[in-house]
């Protein structure tokens, strides 16, 4: 089972997150067919996602969508902020070469472009407040980088990010997923700063160890060397999409009668493809009389 951890450091002046997403991005590829870079590309958008989600308990949605030129298109990963993540990439086809270094070209795959994280709030109390939206430009479109690059940028929190994804010849063919987040919060000593960043950048490659069962405890060990650190709380975290054969006949009623009745003499039934899970809801033509009688 995908978890994900919360902890602090250094007398509360850093605070870490990690996770493991590796059950997550099966399900996602499973229920989106993915190319293996765009399944990269994807994992890492989840798990960045739920990374962040984690940082801040007062919004009812966190979205993180980036807009790009490359043959993608688009990704988009969204947490109601309790362990559930969904998501979509625009072109779950889109793929390319490896690059030189044998990595998947995640970076080229995305291109130019724009990435946002938009956290909703207020629903469940009936409010409808202005989302607030946070963007920067795509700087390398490998995703860790470009969420570093959003939350120094946008949210003034030097932070490191490291996200990873292993596919293999094999089956599972998703074998690793996962990330870790660290953030410098304001009095963070710069020698810390500069030993984590020197951890980072030597440690051993997250996904094998991922692969080798490291669970999410493990990767903030990784991430931090060797500072002490305190877990404040795990949960699990899973992909679930909020969609239901229920929704699906709310929203074929608010196409209004007119349609709802052509829909049945014409296909005598409906289908409906949720663009966030890709499950599909076929509506019966009795299904339809139902709301045309209402
Ligand atoms: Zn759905």
């Amino acid at each position: 089972m995908d978890e994900l951890v919360h902890g602090t450091a250094a007398d509360g002046t850093i605070r870490v997150f990690a996770a493991v997403t590796t059950d997550i991005l099966r399900e996602a590829v499973r229920r989106h067919g993915t190319s293996p870079t765009a399944s990269a590309a994807f994992g890492r958008t989840l798990t960045g996602a739920l990374l962040l989600g984690g940082t801040l308990k007062d919004y009812d949605r966190l979205t993180i969508r980036i807009d790009c030129e490359g043959p993608i298109r688009g990704i988009v990963a969204e947490t109601p902020g309790n362990g559930a993540v969904r998501g979509y990439v625009k072109d779950p086809t889109a793929e390319l070469p490896p690059s030189s270094n044998g990595k998947f070209n995640v970076g080229a795959l995305v291109g130019e472009g724009t990435f946002y994280v938009i956290r909703e709030s207020g629903f469940d109390i009936g409010l409808h407040k202005e989302p607030y939206v946070g963007s920067v430009p795509i700087v390398t479109g490998e995703i860790a980088e470009d969420l570093a690059y959003y939350l120094a940028k946008s949210e003034q929190i030097p932070s490191a990010v490291l996200l990873g994804v292993l596919l293999e010849n094999s089956e599972p063919y998703v074998t690793a997923s996962g990330g870790i987040l660290i953030q410098m919060l304001p009095g963070a000593n710069e020698h810390i700063i500069t030993m984590i960043e020197d951890t980072i950048r030597h440690a051993p490659h997250l996904t094998s160890i991922i692969r080798d069962g490291a669970g999410p405890k493990d990767l903030l060990r990784l991430g931090l060397g060797d500072i002490d650190f305190e877990v404040l709380e795990t949960y699990p975290v899973y992909f679930r999409c909020n969609c239901s054969f229920e929704r699906a006949i709310v929203l074929i009623s608010s196409l209004g009668k007119g349609e709802v009745r052509s829909m049945l003499n014409e296909e005598n039934g409906a289908r409906m493809t949720c663009g966030f899970c890709n499950e599909e809801y076929v509506l019966t033509g009795s299904d339809l009389e139902a709301i045309l009688a209402e």
